[in-house]
């Protein structure tokens, strides 16, 4: 990356590139630098992790203003007193030397990653009115008449999405927004939200028996809950059937590993369910009093022969552990979970295998009761009012079509395809995105470049410079986790617990928090929009008949900066006190959890066991007359309640058939669809893809402190796979599939079933500006193909086939 930069700035810049070295060495030189606070003052502020989607709490300890440890804060119950390995490196986000530190404008070619520095108000007024290298916002709304969706936008998972959706949604009034649903969980969510009225929770600590297929917590979720769940597998309270065509580091903690084909799980799960049906093992009274549609359910799974001797040749699992699975789940029902998964953007027959899961489950009886999937109770929290402007002009979402149901977080790949293929019905023109990294994070690099490349404005909040920055024309840092206040979070469950995240530090360099660029980018961009809008919309115009222009402005919404005038702190008290008072704030301030009689109910009970809640107090089942809550924002509810009346309600049942699919064109009842399935042709591989414990998609690909532990991702193969083609450990061999090729180190192991290659996520940045995750690795979504499921529009991202030769 190269940076035009005055002399002036360069000296200013200079202290803070020379301290913020990442190691201990860098830290300790910060000591002597730091303004934060005296040199001899040492402080431990309670705060949370943001080094993956769990949120762990944490208590920083801040000595003469540098951040010298991060520690677990045994207080919250979701994360009881552990930080994992990425937990504890998340002070290298901080001090990261390759961190962006000021706000940058483009002035080479797009993706050269030639940038010039400049002020945040330079920077609000090019992304306002453009330069001679990129247009301005103003241009394109006005170009567009006031279809504010001619800007889409992104986000990534994390506490700041709802405010940026704040600014982009509810305030500019953009409706093309995409998120990691629909290349993430989508599929689950939705399956589960549908069938059983929520996604819920895996009561892992109590359950007794626990399928687990295509999930790897041991490495992908590596929380409490995971580490809970091992200390009670292999004869010691909790059967673990891990169901993967890899063997996992799960699988090694389990009881059992079936190494099934590629995309088969769903005939696994039918052949379950014919098993329970036919010798009539599920919970009679379960089913009569909250399953509907069962009889049918019953007819299709017979009628259609769904035997364990059918799924035996399609999934490579033997009839008879088919029979003997079957018949052990419900031997320890209800406590036992078909656990629903995480990232399920696996095949187009996705969404159907979810329910097909949940349905099982449910004819154990292990729904909303301990030991089964629960969902628990969610604390509320007081709410932040905004006026929304109505703009007349602004079109749908584009993607709408692209799939049976696309709900409010989109399809990442159908929009993108649909833009750069020409299919939208109006131009798209810009893109917003915030903590996300497209670039390779979204199936078929290529294709995202192309995207990125035609969008004549790009604006991109982060704070590393990712292959996406790069592709970027303003790009502003926004500050680490560690340097600012997070929106207040309720967290929903058998212990539910209100967490905040305090700011440890002020944010270094010329970096902000979020909140704050969106207040000052609201201040620039406001009025210039309103005349746009003035200009173009007829209800505006009317309303103007009757109204000063200046009572419109404030009153109606169309004032952007109304959204945005309190502060992140200001915010969160007043959430929490109109719920609890002040002195709850005050608790939750200092120790950075908070939840009704905490002071009474937490105990040490060990050197390192805590007990959050007394027994009788847990909330193993939904509290009498409240709703089951969704707990994603997935799903639109709305959406939802009118698919399945019942939704969310104690009183709603399992749906096993629902006519609200088939009258899109889907499949009612979980069906297997041979022609969905993507056999591997001789002589090829079916290619897959997962994290590591180490690594958090692509955020962390430029952490040294875990690029110690592991340096990079390889090829794994099975061993006479290997063998017959010549492929040793540490050869380089090239993957390629219709979409691209990458050259990557083998690693032959008898891990991995034949036919199936498997590299890590998260490696392969392009990116210049990094200088440990420049070409470390190789990137997935080189050549995962861009296969959606057509229910959600959801990823399909193990339908790829590959070829794989020694170079
Ligand atoms: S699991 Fe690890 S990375 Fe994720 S929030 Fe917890 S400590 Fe942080």
């Amino acid at each position: 990356m190269k940076v035009e930069t005055s002399r002036r700035r360069f000296l200013q810049g200079s202290v803070a590139l020379c301290v913020a070295g990442g190691t201990s060495a860098g830290i300790s030189s910060l000591l002597t630098n730091s303004k934060n606070s005296p040199p001899d003052e040492t402080k431990e502020i309670a705060t949370l992790c943001e080094m993956c989607v769990n949120k762990c709490a944490a208590i920083a300890k801040v000595e003469g203003g540098i951040v010298t440890k991060l520690d677990p804060n045994p207080l919250f119950p979701k994360s009881k007193n552990m930080l994992c390995a990425r937990g504890d490196a998340g002070i290298h986000a901080l001090y990261d030397p390759d961190r962006l530190k000021y706000p940058m404008i483009r002035i080479g070619k797009k993706g050269e990653g030639k940038f010039k520095r400049v002020s945040w108000d330079e920077a609000y007024d090019a992304i306002l009115n453009g330069t001679e290298h990129f247009k301005g916002l103003l241009q394109i709304v006005d170009e567009e008449k006031n279809n504010r969706s001619t800007i889409a936008y992104c986000a990534g998972e994390g506490m700041g999405e709802h405010t940026f959706k704040r600014f982009m949604s509810d305030k500019f009034g953009s409706t093309n927004f995409v998120n990691h649903s629909s290349i993430c969980l989508q599929t689950t969510i939705s399956g589960y939200a549908l069938t059983i009225g929520g996604y819920g929770k895996a009561d892992l600590e109590n359950a007794n028996y626990v399928i687990m297929a295509g999930a790897n917590r041991a490495e992908a979720i590596l929380t409490p809950d995971t580490m809970d769940m091992f200390k009670r597998t292999r004869g010691r309270g909790l059967k673990l059937i891990v169901v993967d065509p890899r063997y996992t580091n799960t699988a090694q903690h389990a009881d059992k590993w079936l190494g099934i084909k590629v995309g088969t799980d769903l005939a696994f799960v039918l052949a379950l369910t014919y098993v329970v049906i036919t010798e009539v093992l599920y919970n009679k009274e379960f089913v009569r009093k909250n399953v509907s549609g069962f009889k049918e359910y019953k007819k299709h799974i017979i009628s259609n022969n769904y035997t364990p001797q059918w799924a035996q040749k399609i999934t490579g699992i033997s009839a008879h552990d088919i029979y003997k699975i079957a018949r052990d789940f419900m031997a320890h029902a209800p406590r036992a979970i078909y656990y629903q998964g995480r990232r399920t953007a696996w095949s187009r027959q996705d969404f159907q295998l979810r329910r097909a899961q949940a349905i099982f489950t449910a004819l154990g009886g292990g729904i909303d009761v301990k030991g089964g999937i629960v969902f628990g109770k969610r604390l509320s929290l007081g709410t932040h009012h905004v006026d929304l402007p109505y703009y007349s002009n602004v079109k749908p979402r584009i993607d709408k079509h692209e799939a049976a149901f696309v709900g409010p977080n989109g399809t990442w790949i159908g929009m993108r395809n649909m833009i750069i293929e020409g299919r939208s019905p109006y131009p798209v023109r810009g893109m917003f995105i915030y903590k996300q990294n497209p670039m390779l994070c979204v199936p078929n690099v290529k294709k995202t470049k192309q995207l990125l490349e035609q969008m004549e404005l790009v604006v991109t909040i982060d704070t590393m410079p990712s292959d996406t920055v790069m592709m970027s024309d303003v790009v502003l840092p926004e500050c680490s986790y560690l340097e600012r206040e997070d929106p207040v979070k309720s967290f929903a469950g058998v212990q539910p617990a209100i967490v905040l995240r305090n700011r440890v530090i002020k944010p270094l360099y010329n970096s902000k928090a979020l909140i704050d660029i969106l207040r000052d980018l609201s201040a620039r961009v406001s009025k210039p929009l309103f005349e746009i809008t003035k200009k173009y919309d007829k209800d505006l115009q009317e309303e103007l008949k009757d109204r000063e222009e200046s009572e419109v402005y404030e009153e109606d919404g169309y004032d952007f900066t109304q959204a945005f005038d309190m502060t992140q702190e200001e915010i969160n008290r007043q959430r929490v006190v109109d719920e609890y008072g002040e002195e709850a704030y005050n608790i939750l301030k200092q120790r950075g959890v908070f939840y009704p009689n905490m002071e009474k109910y937490f105990k040490k009970i060990s050197e390192n066991e805590y007990e959050y809640y007394p027994e009788d107090k847990k909330f193993y089942t939904t509290p009498g007359g409240e709703k089951i809550e969704s707990q994603d924002t997935c799903i639109d509810i709305k959406a939802m309640a009118a698919l399945k009346k019942n939704i969310g309600t104690q009183s709603g049942k399992v749906e096993c058939r629902l006519k609200s699919l088939q009258d899109k064109g889907v499949d009612p009842m979980p069906t297997w669809r041979d022609e969905l399935y993507k056999k591997t042709p001789k002589g090829k591989f079916t290619f897959i893809t997962g994290r590591h414990a180490l690594f958090t998609q692509n955020s962390t690909q430029n952490n040294i402190l875990l690029l110690d532990l592991m340096r990079e991702n390889h090829l794994w193969i099975n061993s006479v796979d290997a063998q017959k083609k010549g492929i040793k450990l540490g050869d380089i061999v090239e993957v390629e599939s219709s979409v691209g090729k990458v050259k990557i180190k083998a690693y032959p192991t008898a891990k991995i079933i034949p036919n199936v290659v498997f590299f890590v996520h998260g490696f392969g940045a392009s990116s210049s500006g990094l200088t440990f995750g420049y070409r470390n690795g190789v990137s997935d979504n080189m050549i995962i193909e861009d296969t959606i499921e057509s229910v959600f529009g959801s990823a399909a991202m193990h339908e790829t086939i590959v070829d794989v030769r020694r170079v």
